[in-house]
């Protein structure tokens, strides 16, 4: 077996700039092959570039996590990346914190669909053992919920189709114009919320493979979601989400931030 081969194989989405091209970068330095995805795919073969020069951790494949066809030509072709997938970094995202309908169905769309659909996709090259991390937020806290939509989504037992329509009877109530009223807060918590209660669902789920998948926070971060204000430095704030992914074998279901187990 090559020495390629031995290594773990570590795929991130959205990691042509910010957190996940720097996660790219740390996963790298711990002895991963990165499949490094972007939805533009010049700017994703440009930061592969400057990532790793010489070809040869860091490999590269276009993938736009809200395009069925883009996700499923991923699937169509990893197994000529790599022979298994260790860990696969759901990292992609967009945030929508005001009032417009269009970005708060764009948002949902990207960072709850778009990372259940990667996720399913990839799930069977994932080997038993095998790592599943949600770049989640703090503005994920239940706290963010109304009142009687948290116990909904905190429900222990909830399944993946009664999830689904959760989120999609907020996008009905954005529709109706009556967010705030049912208790709905921003998009992107809404977003992040459910990323957070679908880690529940499937670390239940994939137990029995010993698969772990685990929410993270990067905390606020200086990139360009973050804006320049933010507290943390990218370096900062993609160690999370590394040590993230690489928490005990045991720990699975959970929301960390620096690699302690935080409220959700
Ligand atoms: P950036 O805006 O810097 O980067 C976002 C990345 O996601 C870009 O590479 C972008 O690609 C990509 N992306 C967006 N939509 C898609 C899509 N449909 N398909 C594939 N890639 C897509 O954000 P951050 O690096 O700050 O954020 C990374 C993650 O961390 C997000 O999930 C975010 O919610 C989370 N997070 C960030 C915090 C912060 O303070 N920065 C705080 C808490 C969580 P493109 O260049 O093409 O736009």
């Amino acid at each position: 077996m090559s020495a390629a081969a031995d290594r773990p194989t570590a795929l991130v989405t959205g990691a042509n700039r910010g957190l996940g091209l720097e996660t790219s970068n740390q996963l790298r330095a711990k002895g991963f092959r990165v499949i490094l995805t972007s939805r533009d795919e010049k700017k994703g073969t440009a930061s592969v570039r400057g990532l790793d020069p010489a070809g040869r951790d860091v490999a590269y494949h276009q993938l736009d996590i809200t395009d069925a066809a883009s996700i499923s030509a991923v699937a169509h072709d990893l197994p000529g990346l790599a022979s298994r997938l260790d860990l696969l970094v759901n990292n992609a995202g967009i945030g929508s914190w005001g009032a417009d309908r269009r970005a708060s169905v764009r948002t949902i769309a990207t960072n709850y669909f778009g990372s259940r659909d990667v996720t399913d996709a990839l799930l069977p090259f994932i080997p038993d053992g095998g790592r599943v991390v949600m770049v989640s937020s703090g503005l994920g806290e239940l706290s963010y919920m109304g009142r009687d939509l948290r116990p909904r989504f905190a429900d222990s037992s909830l399944t993946r189709p009664a999830l689904d329509s959760l989120v999609n009877s907020y996008l009905t109530a954005l529709e109706d114009g009556d967010v705030k009223s049912a208790g709905w807060p921003s998009a992107y918590s809404v977003s992040k919320v459910a990323l957070n209660s679908l880690t529940r669902i499937l670390a239940r789920e994939l137990a029995p493979r010993k698969i772990s998948i685990n929410s993270v926070c990067p905390g606020w971060v200086r990139t360009d979601m973050g804006g320049p204000g933010a507290n943390r430095s990218v370096q900062v704030g993609a160690r999370s989400i590394v040590l993230g992914a690489t928490l005990s074998e045991d720990a699975t279901g959970g929301f960390y931030r620096d690699g302690k187990r935080i409220d959700w």
